[in-house]
């Protein structure tokens, strides 16, 4: 089969070393060899989680289990959550946390804006939340949320904040010590570079101590930290090479460095853009705090979107996604994530959509957007 460019909200494209990692021999999960690959993990998630907590690690599962991991730690019958939403992801927190029993007050947002900070104050305000969550990237909308602003009402309140980093990790700063967030999570197959299968997630230091028991076995922080802690004790087999793959994919962001991974990020993200305008696809939305790792626009208009992008993907082999709830059908969601978001795979993206409109009857103008997009490549910081 040949290989198909991910360019989509994830999964992202995985390099090489990442994909041979997965291949290599596995081990037992209490070798200490392996026990030693986790804990060089567990350090790289600190890094870039920007946490000190003990507890840091993959659940095992991909976002979506994270995401319940951390719902049902801090979700349960009698107390009150607040969920922030502007998007579908916000809709799954505040699904699960309605499954958990917890007295849910679900604040939206409409798609395409962020979290309104003055709003989620009266909110915060009003509700006297036990928990808040939210998303900082709405990767259903390409918009960021400011989880500064969020989380310092969060500790004003007293109250433990959950925070999505699903399409912002390793792509755009995340600050859990910062925050004072309880628990922050996220997927191994967006800007981490891995393949799906990971949720890495961070918990504040002490949280799990004032929590009764957890309705889930399996998502049982507090279980799953004995295998994880100095104890290592066996709860569940880790899956090895899914956790090679990941200790690869962190292993090359540190030697990249944070902050020019980020700067890579925003290039991409401002690269992508100025492709795509130039072809005449504007942005889906009208705001400052689009994310540098997730372009939405409108598709051309009087086409199925749905053909172009199978065009796409099986004429030139490029995958984008096209909208989610509201906005199925009325979006592209182009990602620039991980080994995604360089030049040359921005390139490739935006020649390739301009010869599929091309081919369609819309006018495109191939050379002059492939050299927007180099030219926003090299003047962002
Ligand atoms: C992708 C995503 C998820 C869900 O992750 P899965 O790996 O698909 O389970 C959750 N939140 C956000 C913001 C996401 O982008």
């Amino acid at each position: 089969m040949s290989e198909v460019l991910l360019m989509g909200p994830g999964p992202s494209p995985v390099s090489h070393r990442v994909r041979t990692a997965m291949a290599r021999p596995l081990l037992g999960h209490l070798d200490p060899r392996f026990l030693a690959e986790l804990d060089r993990l567990q350090d790289d998630l600190r890094l870039v989680f920007g946490s000190s907590a003990a507890l840091t690690f993959p659940v095992s599962g991909t976002g979506s289990a994270a995401m319940e991991a951390a719902v049902t730690s801090l979700c349960r019958p009698g107390r009150r959550v607040l969920v922030l939403s502007c998007g579908v992801f916000g809709e799954r927190i505040a699904a699960m946390v309605r499954r958990s029993g917890a007295d849910l007050t679900l604040a939206s947002f409409p798609f395409g804006s962020p979290v309104d900070v003055d709003v989620a104050r009266r909110r915060m305000a009003e509700v006297a939340p036990d928990v808040v969550a939210v998303v900082q990237a709405e990767t259903s909308t390409g918009v960021a949320s400011d989880v500064d602003a969020i989380a310092a009402l969060a500790r004003e309140h007293g109250a433990d904040l959950i925070v999505d980093t699903v399409t912002s990790l390793g792509g755009m700063p995340v600050r859990a010590d910062d925050w004072g967030a309880a628990i922050v999570y996220s997927g191994s197959q967006k800007c981490l570079g891995a393949p799906p299968g990971l949720g890495p997630v961070t918990v504040r230091d002490g949280l799990l101590k004032d929590q009764p028991e957890s309705r889930s076995w399996y998502f049982d922080l507090g279980l799953i930290s004995q295998y994880l802690g100095s104890e290592r004790l066996y709860h569940h087999t880790a899956p090895i090479s899914m956790i090679f793959a990941l200790a690869e994919a962190l292993r090359g962001l540190r030697e990249e460095g944070l902050d020019e991974r980020f700067r890579r990020h925003r290039k991409a993200g401002a690269a992508m853009r100025a492709g795509l305008a130039e072809l005449g696809l504007r942005s889906r939305v009208e705001t400052a705090d689009l994310l540098p790792s997730l372009t939405v626009v409108t598709p051309p208009e009087g086409f199925d979107e749905a053909e172009l992008r199978r065009d796409l993907l099986f004429a030139e082999g490029i995958e984008i996604a096209g909208g989610l709830g509201p906005w199925r059908g009325q979006a592209w969601r182009i990602g620039t994530m991980g080994e995604g978001a360089n030049l040359q795979p921005v390139l490739r993206t935006v020649a390739a959509i301009g010869r599929v409109l091309a081919r369609h009857g819309v006018a495109s103008a191939v050379p002059q957007a492939a050299a927007a997009a180099a030219k926003a490549w090299t003047q962002t910081a």
